[in-house]
């Protein structure tokens, strides 16, 4: 955790935020009705479980009503409070807005810890917080679109929208009401990857710039680099995974909450997930050399470090021994303010939280289209992409036959070539596009002016820009 005397979460992202409209020409009066979080309802309710009745309490807090609905995911976690649902909140409008999609930024949570109850009594609980959110329009598909956080998921997700449709009978909607359902509940294929998968397509493009990884020290490309990453959860899992098994990047160490383990020989992400799966736990797994203290392997040498659990883990007590060059924050606000300052000056380059981890948000965009489309991504033009593409195999085979050309097609080409894209490649591909444009529009600040140092105020800028225009356009 921090330590003491750093700003609060909430401070940090305000601090961050300060920074960047330092460089920007808006007025002080919408300066700070983009900083402020516009409301944080809290709720307590009681449920009865294992004879008596538990008190649990819950956020939901509006940080910007810019564009409608707004959108962010519910922790679940003994850590919530309010502070860190409005940091979190105000991190959602300006992903949003840097990723281009069309919502203003929200955030939830409640305080509980998940590995204490079962499954049903999780679906209770879940449900009488999805009924004090639903009541008050916090969770609507026109106003208020909730997704997964840490400690909730799919489960959770198709619980929250069956409330919702129990609730909203005659709601065509309904099912746009939460994102991150399973694919059966009205999910979309690609989901549960998407923000690992959004931190990989992110690394790519950097990687693709030779300046870009210049200013962090690195050559060549993904391939080869030592990785730490710290949290094997959802994010981390899938990120670890893809860039290891489809990128060569070694993971050297993976830190989860009760330790660390090291192989600089490269750990295998499958096999530890599958260990922690079983036994909820790290511990005990013989493939590689355990560390107990496992936030010093934060300061392990490596050539990206990816921080992919919580905030706040990078503070000005560790900063100053990080070794990585590059980190990218596939957690929300893993460094805190101190600690970016410190990191900036030792010429580390950091990808920011609001961008890193933006493939969560960006693919939820898609779910939350499909929902109100009533239709699967790629069942219109699916198969007449397929007639097409074998239209010109067969004129190619045609003619190379009729004039004795003698050509074959590769038959790995031929198969590629004559599929056409189902939901989950026109997911990856409109992911792909979306971190590669708001990487561009963050990179051209970056390099474009003089005054800006480092990716995160880039950042900012593009976002609180166009936050600023939306509003101007509504005569703010
Ligand atoms: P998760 O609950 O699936 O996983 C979190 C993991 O971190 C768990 O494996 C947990 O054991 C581990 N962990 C907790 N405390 C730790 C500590 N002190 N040190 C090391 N490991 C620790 O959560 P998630 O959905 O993967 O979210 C992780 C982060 O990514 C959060 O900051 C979240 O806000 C952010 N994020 C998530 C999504 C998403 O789609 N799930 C989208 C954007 C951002």
């Amino acid at each position: 955790m921090a330590v003491t005397g750093e700003p609060s979460f909430r401070e940090s992202v305000d601090l961050m935020f300060n920074r960047a409209v330092a460089l920007m020409d808006l007025s002080p009066g919408l300066e700070q009705k983009i900083r402020v979080c516009n409301s944080t309802y809290t709720v307590r309710f009681g449920v009865r479980l294992r004879g008596k009745i538990e008190t649990f309490t819950g956020y939901r807090s509006v940080h910007s009503e810019h564009m409608e609905p707004v959108k962010g995911g519910i922790r679940y976690a003994m850590s919530v409070n309010q502070d860190e649902v409005e940091a979190l909140a105000a991190l959602m409008t300006y992903k949003c807005a840097l990723v281009e999609t069309p919502f203003g930024g929200s955030k939830g949570g409640l305080c509980i810890d998940p590995r204490q109850w079962d499954e049903h009594e999780l679906e209770q609980i879940t449900r009488r917080f999805a009924y004090e959110l639903i009541k008050r329009d916090l969770i609507n598909p026109a106003q208020n679109v909730p997704a997964p956080d840490m400690g909730t998921g799919e489960r959770e997700m198709a619980w929250m929208a069956d409330q919702y449709a129990r609730m909203n009978t005659t709601d065509i909607n309904a099912k746009a009401c939460v994102t991150g359902k399973p694919p059966h509940a009205g999910g979309i294929q690609g989901r549960v990857e998407a923000t690992g998968r959004g931190v990989q397509y992110a690394l790519r493009e950097f990687f693709r710039y030779p300046e870009d990884k210049a200013a962090a020290g690195l050559g060549g490309g993904i391939d080869g680099k030592r990785v730490i990453v710290q949290g094997l959860g959802n994010v981390g899992y899938h990120a670890a995974k893809f860039l290891s098994e489809e990128d060569g990047a070694k993971i050297v160490a993976i830190i989860e909450h009760d330790g660390a383990l090291t192989d600089d020989k490269g750990l295998n992400v499958e096999d530890v997930r599958q260990w922690i799966v079983k036994h909820g736990s790290i511990k005990g797994y013989a493939g590689a050399a355990f560390v107990e203290d496992g936030a010093a392997v934060l300061e392990h040498d490596c050539d990206i470090l990816i921080p992919a659990a919580m905030e706040g883990v990078i503070h000005k007590g560790n900063a100053a021994r990080i070794k990585a060059p590059l980190i990218i924050e596939a957690a929300n606000g893993p460094i805190t303010f101190g600690a970016d300052e410190l990191l900036r000056k030792k010429g580390c380059v950091i990808i920011p939280d609001m961008y890193a981890n933006a493939g969560g948000v960006t693919v939820s965009y898609f779910e939350w289209v499909k929902n109100l489309s009533h239709i699967r991504f790629g069942r219109m033009q699916r198969r007449a992409e397929e007639a097409r593409s074998r239209l010109i195999v067969e004129e190619l085979e045609r003619l190379s036959s009729d004039r004795g050309l003698g050509w074959e097609l590769a038959p790995d080409f031929k198969e590629r070539f004559l599929t056409g894209s189902d939901e989950l490649a026109l997911v990856r591909s409109g992911l792909d596009d979306t971190m590669r444009a708001a990487y561009g529009a963050m990179r051209e600040v970056w390099h474009g002016r003089n005054d800006v140092g480092d990716l995160r105020v880039a950042a900012y800028i593009v976002a609180i820009d166009r936050v600023a225009k939306t509003y101007r356009s509504k005569g703010l």
